[in-house]
């Protein structure tokens, strides 16, 4: 007798280790493990959360078309190049599935997105991780390891979990030496936060090139991860495969409220970046000071080297012990590293005094 098996690929897969917000004996738990926003839901997302209620009984609109057209004002897109997901996962996913697959390669850069790796292996693809030159993906390494099989390359620009940034004359390098039939996904899922000038998150390249996407989510700077919502901007072509992909209702209702609220509400962009480019900043000065590795960061968090994982290990514990949870990075192979969110300035205190007392004890 033969065991039920599932396809030879998936057995292959890491299960995803989300940040943990847990502590066993903490009350209070300070939770700066998943970068999702200093400032929790909008209050106008909320309200719209609470009106959807009564409406559960409704099968959302398959089209999101409110939801789209909200985000193309916002942006100034157009809403018939959008497409919605349950979060920015589901559409990485979708696209991995719909244009890899057994027989395909998807080039990512070694310290990129965990996500594309865990779904290229899902869909069946080699997954090839790109050497990074000073935790920066490196573009001519990653058009090195094109190849004839080569059909998705994935960048998150700014990457999680370094913090790096390419400037735009890189990211349109990148395009340019790709073939014309391997997608590149931009995931910039952090462009709000970017304060480098001359950005793009990648409206540019999509509308100039037939093979380029921009994925971004409502759940990092609009603080609406446990409603899963996400966005893609890409080609016609792109989206006609998408329209046959998704699940016909992927995009929940209250979801879709909540994200035509949250872009409406009023300052909201300001404010959290205003908070965000400050709090950075200081946090980034007092660890450096401390004598941790900062490295520089274009996100909602700080990736911080201890110089060993030993020490890394013992930070992470002398944090948990205060109530604060932050991120683990071995399972990027940066077991030296610890990523912090960048939560509300007095969230930001306690975890700039705990490190900072950690690295004069042990040094
Ligand atoms: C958080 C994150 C996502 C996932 O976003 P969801 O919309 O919540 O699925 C995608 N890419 C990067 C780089 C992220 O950090």
């Amino acid at each position: 007798m033969n065991a039920l098996m599932p396809r030879p690929s998936i057995l292959a897969v890491e299960p995803y280790v989300g940040g943990e917000s847990k502590l066993p004996g903490v009350n209070r738990i300070i939770k700066l493990s998943s970068n999702e926003g200093a400032f929790g839901p909008p209050p106008s997302a909320i309200e719209a959360i609470r009106r959807m209620a009564t409406e559960a009984h409704r099968y959302p609109d398959g089209g999101a078309t409110a939801l789209r057209q909200a985000i193309g004002a916002r942006f100034g897109l157009d809403p018939a190049r959008i497409v919605c997901g349950n979060g920015s996962d589901e559409l990485i996913a979708l696209l991995i599935l719909a244009y890899g697959g057994e027989g395909t390669e998807l080039v990512m850069s070694a310290y990129g997105f965990s996500m594309y790796e865990l779904t290229g292996t899902w869909a069946g693809c080699r997954v090839i991780k790109v050497p990074e030159r000073d935790l920066t993906a490196d573009v001519d390494a990653m058009l090195a390891a094109c190849g004839p099989r080569t059909k998705l390359v994935f960048l998150a620009n700014p990457n999680n979990p370094t913090g790096s940034i390419l400037p735009q004359s890189e990211v349109e390098r990148l395009r340019a030496g790709l073939r014309e039939d391997i997608l590149l996904v931009l995931d910039s899922a952090y462009a709000e936060y970017v304060t480098q000038p001359g950005y793009d998150p990648g409206v540019g390249l999509v509308d100039s090139t037939p093979n380029t996407v921009m994925t971004r989510t409502f759940s990092k700077i609009y603080g609406l991860g446990g409603m899963r919502l996400g966005w893609a901007y890409a080609p016609p072509a792109v989206i006609d495969v998408l329209g046959r992909v998704r699940g016909p209702f992927n995009v929940n209702a209250a979801a879709m409220a909540a994200g035509i609220a949250a872009l409406a509400e009023p300052g909201w962009i300001e404010k959290s970046v205003a908070h965000n480019t400050e709090w950075r900043g200081k946090v980034a000065e007092a660890l450096t000071a401390a004598g941790l590795e900062v490295r520089p960061s274009e996100g909602n968090f700080l990736l911080v080297g201890f110089g060993s994982a030993e020490r890394a290990k013992r930070a992470d514990a002398a944090l948990r012990q205060r109530g604060l949870i932050v991120r683990a990075m071995g399972s990027y192979g940066l077991p030296a590293y610890l990523r912090v969110t960048i939560g509300t300035a007095e969230e930001c205190g306690l975890v700039t005094e705990a490190l900072t007392a950690f690295a004069r004890t042990d040094g």
